[in-house]
């Protein structure tokens, strides 16, 4: 833990308008998380806007609130002409368009559980222990600043949890998040009508995406690791959405011998972007971290500056040598 939620609920009570913003390639938690806290505020009394650095795929669309969201593109004119910033499940540094103006000296709040965020701005709390950041905005609206739970922030936060903690069957899974999930639903979430968006609500593309997704599944010779690629080319017009990845990286994770999973995905000509999903004492967020990347133990994720095949082809090396080490370390040898 570092930081503190007292502060960040000082400086919260301190001001009065503010910009809520998140991570690229946003996922219900960081979405949901966003909106329970603007309704919240404004439920305060205060004014909120929440700005995504990324477009909302599809699956965010039964977020209540969602349609005030607005995108980045380069321009928000009035909107950025706020008191503070709060920067939530992430790192200011992973805002894509919305980084030169955290740096422009507006007072940033910073509200994280990715253990490899060491805390930003004059307020901040980051809390690795914390299934989601949803589960921080819990603690923050009904026990800080003690502002009553309504329909809509339940029905956000539901999904954050439901988000981070793939509807809670992760390791992160525990009984103060399956507290707090059961008040939410006693507020008025929906657990089912959740995952019917979360997980069952894909255009066609996107299931014949996992069809050629799975096609190029590999998996090292120990059967440790396992691995997809995903090429420009297969996306066609198409958008990613964050909940994609989830789509995909599962069935390389789901090999009962893989203890690290691993998506590559094309962004450009010479970027690529790679997502980790571990168990069993593997971080992915140590492999992660070699690339410039970070996250959380069991999920973590970094984005090269490198054609794809060269990107796989060091990150596999890479990997393929921690896990060696790793197991050798186990056996005692
Ligand atoms: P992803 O690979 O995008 O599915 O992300 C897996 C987890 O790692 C999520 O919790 C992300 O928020 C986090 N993550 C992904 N990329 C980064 C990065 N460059 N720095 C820090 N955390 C990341
Ligand atoms: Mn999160």
């Amino acid at each position: 833990m570092t930081g503190s939620l007292e502060q960040v609920a000082q400086a919260i009570r301190a001001y009065n308008k503010f910009l809520i913003t998140w991570h690229i390639d946003p996922d219900p938690d960081s979405v949901g998380s966003g909106l329970a806290l603007q309704l919240a505020l404004q439920a305060a009394g205060k004014e909120a806007v929440c700005v995504s650095p990324d477009p909302l795929g599809d699956w965010s669309r039964f977020l209540p609130g969602i349609e005030s969201c607005k995108v980045f593109g380069g321009e928000l004119g009035s909107a950025l002409d706020v008191d503070a910033v709060i920067v939530e499940d992430c790192e200011p540094a992973r805002c894509g368009g919305l980084v030169p103006y955290l740096q422009s000296g507006v007072p940033v709040i910073n509200i994280d559980h990715h253990g490899t965020n060491r805390g930003f701005g004059e307020a901040f709390y980051i809390k690795p222990e914390a299934a989601a950041t949803g589960e921080i905005i819990y603690e923050l609206i009904a026990e800080y600043l003690q502002i009553p739970l309504s329909q809509p922030m339940a029905a956000n936060l539901y999904a954050a949890l439901a988000g981070d903690t793939g509807t809670f069957r992760y390791s992160n899974t525990n009984s103060r998040v399956l507290y707090i999930a059961s008040e939410l639903v006693r507020q008025g979430a929906d657990p089912a009508e959740t995952a019917l968006h979360l997980y069952e609500n894909r255009a066609y593309e996107e299931v014949d995406l996992i069809r050629a997704a799975l096609d190029t599944l590999e998996i090292s010779p120990r059967g440790d690791m396992s691995w997809i690629t995903i090429h420009r080319a297969m996306l066609g017009e198409n958008h990613w959405s964050g909940q994609q990845s989830e789509d995909v990286i599962r069935y390389p994770r789901m090999i009962r011998t893989v203890k690290l999973a691993i998506m590559f995905r094309e962004l450009e000509p010479s970027r690529t972007k790679v997502s980790f999903r571990s168990r069993d004492n593997i971080d992915a967020s140590r492999i992660a971290g070699l690339f410039g990347g970070g996250g959380h133990t069991y999920a973590a994720g970094c984005t090269l500056d490198m054609p794809l095949q060269e990107a796989k082809a060091l990150v596999l090396e890479t990997a393929a040598r921690i896990l060696a080490s790793n197991s050798a370390e186990q056996s005692g040898g």
